[in-house]
């Protein structure tokens, strides 16, 4: 029973070879094909998987010879070993296990592949360009040991056959941390490269900042280093003043690493760079859409242009009790709560505050009285300025 199954098939495939031998013919008085590009023509209608054997096959039927130059691929299908050796060196050093390859041809070519498609009236076969992906792909997963992926793939392959080259972009990362920061005097945003303007470029080693004075700089900076990126993209949970410390569990953020080389690192404890202290650094599947809500423990000290009047003082308490209304030009207010709120006096016109406050909340803008009702200029009535504020903690909140 078997046996007979299986005669009829071969039967049946040279049935179907013998059919496509008019045709053939035809195309090949008329045009120089390689073997890639005869047996593409065929290879779907007759179930076969390579385009090469099958265009081998069909030039040993009709005894001819391999053509010097393809008519339509211009012989770039024989030649891609090239186009591999571009993306072998140019993805060394990478990690990945999944990768894509594309192609940008010449329209000449494309064109020449519809001429043949529609004149010989050829439906439902691969294009000239999905064929030369396809090759690259095979050859190249072989090569690593790694496969093609369509969705999310680790690298991506864009081989330029107009201008010759290959370039390569790695999918981001996308990371979860928090950062404590252990010493005053430095920004939480990094200023970006005197010369490209943040666009990236060769003196800034197309990073987009130069410099890695700031929180951001230094996380970068640390990024850079364990993994290879070129840019970092943050979204920071709130920020702090130039001359805040953050501590205990720290600041959370995220952030998204650009072009990373290194993708399976292993993550340490704690990383340490000049005053920054990251830990908790995991790697996400997606960023959240929504920044999540927070609330941060703060100690602020604060200077009143007069006296203090003590009764005014004890009115703080109160806070806790009513909305703190955030006004901004867009929209109607914005309603934020603090928590708790305690107060030390350190002078007849200074004083410490430690409070919980929920997220959103600008600290300098509540003790000067901009745009923040009420706030503690008013309710002290006395001009009051922020001399510095830290961050003892800042909670996520589910
Ligand atoms: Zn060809
Ligand atoms: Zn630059």
């Amino acid at each position: 029973m078997m046996k007979s199954q299986q005669k009829i098939k071969i039967v049946s495939s040279k049935e179907n070879f013998i059919k496509i031998i008019p045709i053939v013919r035809k195309i090949s008085d008329e045009y120089d094909l390689c073997d890639y590009c005869t047996g593409r023509l065929f290879a779907k209608k007759l179930g076969l998987s390579s385009n090469k054997l099958l265009g081998k096959k069909i030039r040993a039927f009709l005894e001819k010879k391999l053509p010097k130059n393809c008519y339509i691929c211009k012989n770039i299908l024989s030649n891609l070993d090239t186009y591999l050796k571009k993306m072998l060196e140019i993805s060394h050093g990478y990690d990945f296990s999944t990768f894509v390859v594309g192609a940008m041809l010449k329209p000449s070519v494309t064109d020449r592949d519809d001429v043949i498609r529609s004149k010989f009236k050829l439906r439902g076969i691969d294009s000239v360009k999905t064929d030369i992906t396809q090759q690259l792909g095979k050859k190249f997963a072989k090569k690593n040991k790694t496969n093609v992926e369509h969705i999310s793939p680790d690298l991506t392959f864009t081989i330029n056959f107009k201008k010759d080259y290959c370039e390569l972009k790695a999918r981001s990362l996308l990371l979860f941390g928090r950062y404590n920061k252990t010493i005053r005097g430095f920004p939480q945003k990094q200023t970006p490269c005197n010369n490209c303007d943040g666009i990236g470029c060769v003196s800034c080693n197309f990073h987009g900042i130069s410099n890695f004075n700031s929180v951001e700089g230094k996380i970068s900076k640390i990024l850079y280093d364990k993994f290879g990126c070129t840019k970092t993209k943050f979204t920071w949970i709130g920020g702090e003043d130039k001359s805040s410390l953050v501590l205990g569990k720290g600041r959370p953020f995220f952030v998204k690493l650009q072009n990373p080389k290194k993708r399976k690192v292993r993550l340490v404890k704690k990383y340490h760079y000049d005053g920054i202290i990251i830990h908790d650094l995991k790697i996400l599947d997606q960023i959240p859409k929504q920044i999540p809500k927070f609330r941060s423990k703060v100690k602020l000290s604060v200077v009143a242009q007069k006296t203090i009047n003590p009764k005014n003082l004890k009115l703080l308490k109160g806070l806790t009790k009513i909305p703190i209304l955030i006004l901004e030009k867009t929209n109607k207010g914005n309603k934020k709560s603090i928590y708790e709120i305690k107060y030390k006096k350190s002078s007849t016109n200074s004083f410490l505050l430690w409070m919980t406050i929920q997220g959103g909340i600008s600290i300098k803008r509540f003790i000067e009285g901009n745009s923040i009702k009420p706030n503690l200029t008013e309710i002290l009535e006395n001009k009051c300025t922020c001399k510095q504020f830290d961050f003892n903690e800042i909670d996520l909140l589910k």
